[in-house]
């Protein structure tokens, strides 16, 4: 039997490829592959000696959308300092590379370095091309620039001709002013530019689909964080956190082992003496792995992280050790 190999459009590389078999299909083997082609709802494999293997599309779509929503650690885009992302115009954000976070010397990169003495001076670029160039080009790959409720000048484009027609007594236009406003969130990486690009084949292959990334999915958790620590500090009474947190990451060594992520409470305010403090679980070992969940289990219970770096009678006492 002989299959006709179609050629895949963009969208459907994307998703049915070999990294995306392999993370859907348990033991598969990657090799000698001739060709990935797709029958009615299955994906065909079409391996070197003529055999072939089909595998449900359904499944590969689920990997692909898994793998690219999938939420990176706390540290990922964080810049130097733990800062998070930086303000840009018109709704947009900076979203950093974590240089600093991924290795004991990451601090002292080039990259990182840059990162800090450009932190403050993306504001003062306002030509999107020329931000994005600065921020991925290949001596600088500092991060990305992102808009997760879209850009506000393009929505205000789109007011602009909405108002340009009503003049026109159309009432129709009237009608789609009072319904809420679809906006498109933005990133400039490669993976969400590729699904943006080619939307319609995306859609083809996976109804209502919306273009996502990492980054994006890394933005809402963090803002959600914010959130959850800004609603715990305001209910509490004059404001002052009572039950603190104060974190420390200390990057990994070495490319295979992980960070160490230590936790120190105290029910006596975020100034009280370290003599205060007990670190939290302390014959356990916490990762840059844990810190999503740490953080949040520790708002639950009426904590409000504070990072050890900026509570001086704690970093100060622990350089003396
Ligand atoms: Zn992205």
């Amino acid at each position: 039997m002989t299959t006709q190999l179609l050629e895949l459009n963009e969208a459907q590389t994307a998703i049915y490829n070999r990294s995306n078999l392999r993370r859907a299909i348990k033991d598969f083997d990657d090799t000698e592959i001739t060709g990935i082609t797709l029958r009615d709802n299955l994906v065909v494999v079409v391996r070197t000696d003529g055999s072939q293997q089909t595998y449900p599309r359904e499944i590969i779509v689920t990997a692909y959308q898994e793998f690219t929503q999938r939420l990176k650690h706390f540290f990922s885009y964080l810049g130097p300092n733990y800062r998070g992302p930086s303000i840009w115009h018109n709704n947009g954000y900076v979203l950093f590379k974590g240089w600093t976070y991924g290795h004991a010397l990451g601090h002292i990169t080039a990259n990182a370095k840059l990162q800090t003495s450009w932190a403050d001076k993306f504001i003062h670029i306002n030509d999107q091309t020329k931000l994005e160039a600065l921020l991925q080009s290949e001596h600088t790959d500092l991060g990305y620039l992102i808009a997760p409720e879209g850009f506000r000048y393009m929505q205000s484009i789109e007011l602009g001709s909405a108002l340009n027609d009503s003049t026109g007594d159309d009432t129709e236009s009237h009608v789609e002013n009072n319904q809420p406003k679809e906006y498109a969130p933005y990133c400039s990486c490669g993976s969400f530019k590729r699904q943006l690009n080619n939307l319609a084949d995306f859609q083809r292959e996976i109804p209502g689909y919306k273009p996502t990334c990492i980054h994006m999915t890394w933005l809402h958790k963090y803002r959600a964080l914010l959130s959850e620590r800004s609603r715990v500090r305001t209910e509490l009474p004059g404001g002052a956190a009572v039950k603190c947190v104060a974190w420390a990451y200390a990057p990994p060594e070495d490319h295979i082992s992980k960070g160490r992520f230590v936790l120190l409470h105290t029910n006596s305010g975020s100034m009280a003496p370290i003599s205060h403090w007990r670190t939290y679980k302390s014959n356990e070992v916490f990762t840059e792995e844990h810190a999503w969940d740490l953080f949040f289990n520790m708002l639950e219970a009426g904590y409000v992280p504070f990072p050890l770096t900026s509570l001086p009678q704690l970093s100060s006492a622990l350089k003396k050790k």
